[in-house]
């Protein structure tokens, strides 16, 4: 895997002069409006859409080297789709004016966090609970790496309704920065998704999913779905590759905090395929019906920790100026029983006594240290008052 690296790095110009017309030949299609033979081709190129044969013999043969383009070599693709996205783009009627996005999102504090905050909203993240956190927050702790956009955003006009899958299929596979790379090398109108989620499980932020990005095309979309209104997640994948533990691990985590944060319903939780019927396929390979599964029983657990997060134990403590009965008897088992005996008398003043809430009066009351102060306690060793 890492002599292959190398020998990548090696055509690193190439792949990247390679990558800008293959991910951008189905985009420019899917920034474009009608459903011209060669537009429809464009995008199964990215997506593998298995077209039917065009009427017309071009486009016939276009179809056909679209089949045999996706097994072959990526310098050969670079000449095709460099063929199709010149035709595609000879029709400028765009589904967004030029003006309409901006080149730069406000600017991100990406300073890390100290250790020990970072690890807090580590450990939220991971299990779920981290959804009342910014994407800026969890950039600086680590959770999400931040490769920004430029070009390509707006700002939403629309809630987020929905949270969108898809693969990259790149061809060759290539890094996932190298994807949010080909992307801003295509100036101010171009594609583009708030997430992409690499191979080995890091999560790119391309673009903060407060904002908006152009990652379906509203020409196709079932009514509804539009760029305003979705978060994109690209996947890392191509052609008949797999889909790794890890990625699809952080694919759940990523989706399960979206949806808490923005409020996104299971079944909103949709993928390209389904957003533009028969027009697309991915995310391609993806077992759709067991990430879904996966993911609702992990979010399940999630919401079901929610209550016991340090958060609201806090806001019990503070309720009642009087530490909770717990602070003294069990500190999770790490106080011995007989320590506690001897301590009782001491730390336990009759005026606290009083002020305790009965379960915690009860305990220490029972305790043989309390007993001995029987000035404190009835015969039945309560304090008088809560008999
Ligand atoms: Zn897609």
């Amino acid at each position: 895997m890492a002599s292959k690296m190398v020998s990548w790095m090696k055509f690193k110009s190439t792949i990247l002069f390679a990558l800008v017309f293959t991910l951008a030949a189905p985009f420019w299609a899917d920034l474009l409006p009608g459903s011209s033979n060669v537009q429809a081709e464009a995008r199964s190129r990215h997506h593998r859409v298995s077209s039917t044969r065009r009427a017309s013999s071009g486009a016939s043969k276009r179809s056909r080297t679209t089949k045999a383009s996706t097994r072959s070599s990526g310098r050969t693709r670079v000449t095709r789709h460099a063929t199709t996205h010149k035709a595609a783009a000879s029709k400028p009627k765009y589904a967004y004016p030029l003006d309409f996005f901006m080149m730069h999102p406000p600017a991100l504090d990406t300073t890390a966090l100290d250790e020990g905050a970072a690890s807090d909203i580590r450990h939220a993240f991971n299990v779920g609970t981290a959804d009342d956190i910014n994407a800026e927050r969890l950039v600086k702790a680590g959770v999400f790496r931040y490769h920004p956009l430029s070009g390509g955003i707006f700002r939403r006009r629309e809630p987020v309704k929905y949270i969108v899958l898809h693969s990259t299929e790149t061809g060759p596979p290539v890094p996932a920065k190298n994807v949010i790379n080909a992307w801003n090398s295509m100036g101010r109108r171009h594609p583009g998704a708030q997430f992409v989620v690499d191979r080995d499980g890091t999560i790119y932020l391309a673009l903060d999913p407060d904002l908006a990005s152009v990652h379906v095309n509203i020409f196709k979309t079932l009514p509804g779905i539009n760029n305003d209104n979705t978060i994109g997640i690209e996947m890392n994948h191509t052609g008949r590759q797999n889909y790794p533990l890890e990625q699809r691990e952080a694919v759940k985590r990523l989706v399960t905090y979206l949806q808490h944060r923005f409020d996104v319903t299971s079944e909103n939780v949709i993928t390209h395929r389904y957003a533009q019927q028969g027009d697309h396929t991915d995310p391609v390979n993806f077992d759709l019906d067991g990430f879904l599964a996966s993911k609702e029983v992990f979010r399940q657990h999630a919401l079901a920790l929610k209550p016991r997060r340090p958060k609201f134990v806090i806001e019990e403590e503070t309720e009642d100026e009087m530490p909770l009965a717990s602070v003294y008897v069990q500190i999770h088992g790490l106080l011995k029983l007989p320590n506690l005996e001897s301590l009782a008398p001491a730390i336990m003043p009759q005026a606290l006594l009083e002020r305790m809430p009965p379960s915690s009066a009860r305990f220490f009351a029972g305790k043989p240290g309390a007993n001995a102060r029987t000035d404190m306690v009835d015969s039945e060793g309560l304090p008088p008052h809560m008999n």
